[in-house]
């Protein structure tokens, strides 16, 4: 599959946690194909929930904006949209379901995530894997820190665009050409 940004450069697979996903190495971008975003997918993990930004509770304030770059599974146009409260933008397929994002948009979500982390208590029903998640955010010096992100923030896109899809695909059939 070639970069949706760079065209001609190769996404290169990587595995983390077990599942294999597509990172371009020249621009840094990450591809999730709908398999691999639903792999341990449970929408109502509480962990995740907390961990993530609430807006998208309420759908009216998903914000979509119209079609961007082509999909790089089947050419299809990516559909932009916002990622809970925060000013980082997904791009998501509509045919394929799967997940686009620019490492700049990876870099604020976790910016974002340790701003919570720092300035919250992190409340009793966060189990092991929460605690896991705040541990390696509070230790951003160790080895392999980019691949860590990325499965923190693969959590939370299965969490969200997996949950959220029957409302995106919805709201994404009444926007304009
Ligand atoms: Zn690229
Ligand atoms: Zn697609």
């Amino acid at each position: 599959m070639k970069c949706p940004k760079c065209s001609l450069e190769d996404l290169n697979e990587i595995k983390i946690n077990g599942v294999m996903i597509d990172r371009c190495s020249h621009c840094g971008g990450l591809w999730f194909d709908k398999d691999e975003l639903s792999i341990s997918r449970d929408a109502r993990d509480k962990n995740l929930s907390w961990l993530d930004f609430d807006l998208w509770g309420d759908h009216n304030k998903l914000a979509l904006s119209g079609k961007s770059i082509d999909c790089p599974r089947d050419g299809k146009h990516l559909f932009k949209i916002k990622y809970g409260n925060t000013d980082v933008m997904v791009d998501i397929c509509l045919d394929c379901h799967g997940v686009w994002l620019d490492k700049s948009e990876l870099d604020k979500i976790i910016v974002q995530l340790k701003d919570k982390i720092n300035s919250e208590t992190i409340p009793d029903h966060i189990n092991a894997l929460g605690q896991e998640i705040a541990q390696l955010l509070a230790h951003p010096n160790q080895a392999d820190v980019e691949l860590r992100h990325i499965a923190i923030v693969m959590k939370l896109l299965e969490y969200r665009i997996i949950s959220q899809f029957p409302k995106i695909a919805e709201l994404i059939a009444v926007l304009p050409d």
